[in-house]
């Protein structure tokens, strides 16, 4: 089959991928010179499906709200009464409740551990290289009322067989030494052995070149202006550079996605909550995290990416604006120094600010799109560099007509009554 992939983020490049290694003639199509220059340049790296949850959570309304209201808030919404916004936030508060978290939470799960075996075995079968690390998660608790948290997510992973171990501030020393340098108050954690970590961008780049030597072709520098349809069929899409037909045509467009399929009448409750990271060479390996820890203090998630440090937090729902903020910047620096005041050249840090497209129940929506020729890889959301080799050989068997080995329930686009 002649098949299309709109989209060049790490969700695109694993569905090329997974298309390609079943023999089809797969073409890769991008509005920017490269893969990965959105989302899925400069998130935290996390590749932590045991960590892995919706936004909407029981209380999370009251929560969100009273971070908002902070200084330094890690939290912020726009007023504006955007439509999109006001539906999908409607849409999100139904899902705030205690029964619908552990529905999704299952839902999520179900996908994510697949994925990270998918792209272990992505790895041996290709051998590419992007600063993986199977260090684990620690998720730090600076105050008794974190720790109280920790316990009730440390009862839900025991439910869900999970493997994990709740520590105190010693034990958790133990499992990343460069803490004892910390001058915060570690109060307790919650340590997640069998998450990972890797740069999403290096994994992009580098796939992309293993692609391309394996024949998947890449049109970078190419806006997909809309898709073609003949009756009730999908026969590829209008780009910048012309008409392109396929057999089958998959959407990896990240945000962009409703934008594109709302004109087939899909409706797609995807909407960007944007976030910010920072990036800082490692200058003394023995004080520098070697593991990935989530500051649940301050939701900021620390990454080792080789030689490098990522941090990256914040929730801000206020559409597609990508302006970055110094005072972010800084917040960002303040959570990581009090973590790790030593080992790290802060003074370099760089920032960036991405999208994550979300859904308002949280698990990204797979497969069939109501129309033949036209399948859905989208509203991966906080998880997307987690989930996105599991989601993509699902889309990838379903394309090709195969059941796929995780079962679709509530993973699909027809839960939103499309
Ligand atoms: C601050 C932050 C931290 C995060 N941390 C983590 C983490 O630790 N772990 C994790 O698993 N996930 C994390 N995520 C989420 C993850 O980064 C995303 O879910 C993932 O990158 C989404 O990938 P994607 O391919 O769907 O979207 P994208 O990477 O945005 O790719 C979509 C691509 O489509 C292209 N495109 C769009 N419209 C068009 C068009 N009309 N024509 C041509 N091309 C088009 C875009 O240019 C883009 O390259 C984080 C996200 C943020 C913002």
């Amino acid at each position: 089959m002649k098949i299309l992939v709109l989209g060049a983020g790490v969700v695109g490049i694993s569905t090329a991928y997974y298309l390609a290694r079943e023999g089809h003639d797969v073409e890769v199509v991008e509005r920017h010179p490269g893969a990965a220059m959105e989302t899925s340049f400069g998130n935290a790296g996390g590749l932590c499906p045991s960590f892995a949850a919706p936004w909407a959570a029981p209380g999370m309304p009251v929560k969100v709200l009273k971070m908002a209201l902070k200084a330094d808030a890690p939290v912020r919404f726009s007023l504006w009464p955007e439509p999109a916004r006001l539906r999908w936030t409607r849409q999100w508060l139904k899902q705030c409740n205690a029964a619908q978290f552990r529905v999704n939470k299952l839902r999520m799960q179900r996908v994510a551990h697949y994925s990270l075996a998918c792209l272990r075995e992505l790895m041996g079968e290709t051998g590419v290289a992007f600063d993986f690390h199977a260090g684990g998660v620690l998720q730090l608790f600076q105050t008794k009322a974190e720790c109280r948290y920790g316990d009730i997510a440390a009862s839900a992973l025991k439910e869900f067989g999970i493997a994990h171990s709740v520590l105190d501030g010693r034990g958790a020393m133990a499992v990343e030494p460069a803490l004892r340098d910390a001058a915060i108050n570690i109060e307790g954690a919650l340590h997640l052995p069998a998450d990972a970590s890797g740069d999403s961008h290096v994994f992009c780049q580098t796939m992309t070149a293993w692609l391309a030597n394996a024949g998947v072709r890449f049109r970078f520098g190419t806006e997909v202006r809309r898709l073609l349809r003949e009756g009730g069929r999908v026969v590829g899409a209008e780009t910048s550079a012309g008409i392109l037909k396929a057999d089958a045509t998959v959407v990896a467009l990240g945000n962009q996605a409703p934008a594109l399929v709302a004109a087939l009448g899909i409706r797609l409750p995807v909407y960007p909550l944007k976030g910010f990271s920072i990036t800082m060479p490692v200058t003394d390996g023995e004080h520098a995290p070697n593991m990935s820890v989530m500051d649940e203090h301050n939701k900021v998630m620390v990454s080792r990416l080789g030689n490098r440090i990522r941090a990256a937090g914040m929730a801000e729902l206020v559409g597609h604006d990508l302006s970055l903020k110094p005072r972010q910047k800084a917040v960002l620096v303040r959570a990581v120094r009090n973590m790790f005041p030593n080992g790290i050249d802060y003074e370099k840090a760089t920032f960036w600010a991405g999208l994550r497209p979300m859904t308002p129940d949280g698990p990204p929506i797979l497969g069939a799109s109501g129309w033949d020729g036209l399948f859905l890889n989208s509203g991966h959301g906080s998880n997307g560099w987690t989930q996105a080799c599991g989601t993509s050989r699902v889309v990838a068997d379903i394309v090709c007509g195969r059941k796929p080995e995780i079962d679709l329930e509530g993973l699909t686009v027809d839960r939103f009554g499309n």
